[in-house]
């Protein structure tokens, strides 16, 4: 019954459990709102422990996902799969193309895409049995590597953030990231042309310390000291739960504005502890909708990347208005962006009406 209870505390729609053994595949797809629209969100492949270890994940990241696509003013629900499967050993045709078959089957009610251990290659395998796939290549008229209108959309961020903290620009302040992979680098590169200050970053990869440094001419530290540099702007870009009761205290940062998703390891506790500190907190699942607004496009038609970036740029506003409401309201960001989410969601409720199919009609690949 716990688990019943526990949808019901959610509110998810639909929770879909795929088996089919001769194939291996165990997977369960999570679909949290359908009221702006299908819910879109990736799958991820991990050696999850157990059943109800998957599950939990994948209904906290589907409902995740409901609340990114509404701050981020799209027409897309939320949702999420998980595949209990090793990535480095259990991929093969036969189970991706079998997950597709249980994606076909939900009607386009749920859409997939790259997550945690599953790359364009998989996507594609999955598109051999269903049209309800995005983040597939620009080869097959998809929208490619979402990383660099992520990490545009973390900028736009950034920029709110100065305007806001500073009144000011990105002009001569210092960065810290933490993580130089797809997202960070971009970033980091991004930062140079913004004519941003010092920009230190850290990794665990030797050879994204190297690129960073010889490219982007990144000061490099030490995984372990990031925390604790002196900086304007912390911008995590590797690993969630990063903001905690050991982390927070040490930051000397004025905003912390980054891609990462789930940065709060307490999203109650830790959001008023910065806030407490004087630091300004650019909500993840605000400031990271990049990627979301990018497959978005590819849905929406054929894509264009000028207008994915065009749209991006409305990152700005939106953290604008979280700001705003949060100091008029007198509170922490983190909650003003999961009440302007919330209230889209229940305005749209409201009217009673799904006209969203008129979106998925469009995707051209029929
Ligand atoms: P990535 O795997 O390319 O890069 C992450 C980097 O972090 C890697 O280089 C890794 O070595 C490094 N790393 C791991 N542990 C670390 C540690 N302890 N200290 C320092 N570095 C560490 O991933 P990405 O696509 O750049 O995404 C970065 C973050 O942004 C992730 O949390 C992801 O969920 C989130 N995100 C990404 C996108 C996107 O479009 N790629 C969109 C939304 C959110």
């Amino acid at each position: 019954m716990s688990l019943f209870h526990e949808l019901e505390e959610m509110g998810h729609e639909r929770v879909l459990i795929c088996s089919n053994p001769e194939v291996g595949l165990k997977a369960i797809i999570a679909v949290h709102s359908t009221v702006l629209g299908p819910g879109l969100g990736g799958v991820r492949m991990w050696p999850y422990a157990s059943f109800d270890e998957a599950l939990r994940d994948v209904l906290r990241l589907s409902r995740g996902m409901t609340y990114k696509a509404a701050a981020a003013g799209l027409n897309l629900g939320g949702g999420k799969a998980v595949i209990i499967a090793d990535p480095k050993k259990d991929k093969s045709e036969a189970l991706f193309r079998c997950f597709g078959q249980y994606v076909q089957s939900l009607g386009g009610l749920y859409i997939t895409a790259e997550d945690v251990g599953i790359d364009v290659q998989d996507c594609e395998v999955v598109l051999t049995e269903t049209r309800w796939v995005t983040g597939v290549s620009e080869a097959h008229g998809g929208s490619g590597d979402p990383s660099p209108v992520t990490a545009y959309g973390v900028l736009q961020g950034m920029k709110a953030a100065a305007k806001r903290k500073w009144n000011g620009s990105l002009e001569g302040r210092s960065v810290a990231i933490q993580g130089l992979g797809s997202v960070g680098m971009w970033l980091a590169s991004y930062l140079r042309e913004e004519n941003a200050g010092k920009i230190f970053g850290c990794d665990i990869d030797g050879d994204a310390t190297a690129e960073a440094a010889a490219e982007h001419g990144v000061e490099i530290v030490s995984p372990d000291d990031i925390y604790d540099v002196d900086c304007d702007i912390f911008a995590p870009c590797a690993l969630g739960a990063i903001l905690n009761d050991d982390t927070v205290p040490r930051l000397k940062c004025s905003v912390v504005a980054g891609a990462a998703n789930n940065q709060l390891d307490n999203e109650e506790r830790h959001a008023k502890e910065l806030a407490g500190k004087g630091i300004l907190y650019a909500p993840d699942f605000v400031i990271n909708a990049g990627g979301l607004i990018n497959v978005y496009n590819e849905l929406a038609g054929s894509y264009n990347r000028d207008r994915a970036l065009l749209m991006t740029r409305t990152i700005y506003l939106k953290l604008m208005r979280v700001f705003e409401l949060a100091e008029q309201e007198g509170i922490t960001t983190a909650v003003a962006a999961d009440r302007v989410a919330e209230e889209r969601i229940q305005e749209i409720k409201a009217l009673g009406t799904r006209q969203w199919g008129t979106m998925i009609h469009r995707n051209g690949r029929n």
